[in-house]
């Protein structure tokens, strides 16, 4: 499939914008790593798919630097209020559930690639980190940007996408990414 029909279909099934940029435009800053360590999200050490566990930035930028392409995936939707957290987790939720069905359908079109999503690994209700089991589904985990220390802003500003949509707009990102080295 080529990149623009590739964009063509995400517009189609949801995404508010879709772009395939080139990994090397990409900014990864390992000093983004110390958000994840200052755990506001509440989910360090607490998924398979979060710092510690995911491994480190150098050991996720690896696991990147495999590919060539990034296709760069936003919704934005609106909430009542982007401080509304019981909101915008719902917003995340749907933003990753289409992520997940549109990555699902590249992977059945031969589209071989690795998945980022928006927020801890979200693929089992509760994870299996939690009660120190092991994790569920291996091939169904999916890190975020943040625990591949992308930085989210510097991204949007390539793909021409906006990063901060007002209090009443929640964007989301997602990259799947894909194409030889
Ligand atoms: S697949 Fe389930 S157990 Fe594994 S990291 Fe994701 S949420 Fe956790």
């Amino acid at each position: 499939m080529n990149e623009e029909k590739m964009t063509e279909l995400a517009l189609e099934y949801g995404f508010s914008c879709a772009k395939v940029a080139a990994v090397s435009e990409l900014v990864f800053d390992p000093e983004l790593r110390v958000y994840c360590e200052e755990n506001t999200c509440g989910n360090y050490g607490r998924n398979y798919a979060c710092p510690p566990d995911c491994g480190s930035q150098a050991e996720m930028k690896a696991r990147t630097d495999k590919y060539s392409r990034a296709l760069v995936l936003q919704t934005v939707q609106p909430v009542e209020s982007v401080m509304d957290s019981a909101q915008t987790k719902t917003a995340r939720k749907a933003h990753n559930l289409l992520s997940r069905e549109f990555m699902d359908f590249l992977e059945k079109e031969g589209v071989v690639g690795l998945r980022v999503m928006a927020g801890p690994c979200s693929y089992c209700e509760q994870c299996a980190r939690i009660k120190d089991e092991p994790c569920r589904f291996p091939d169904k985990l999916a890190s975020c940007l943040s625990a591949y220390c992308i930085d989210a802003g510097a991204m949007a500003e390539t793909c021409g996408m906006p990063y901060w949509c007002g209090n009443e707009e929640v964007p989301f990102f997602s990259i799947y990414f894909f194409g030889e080295v």
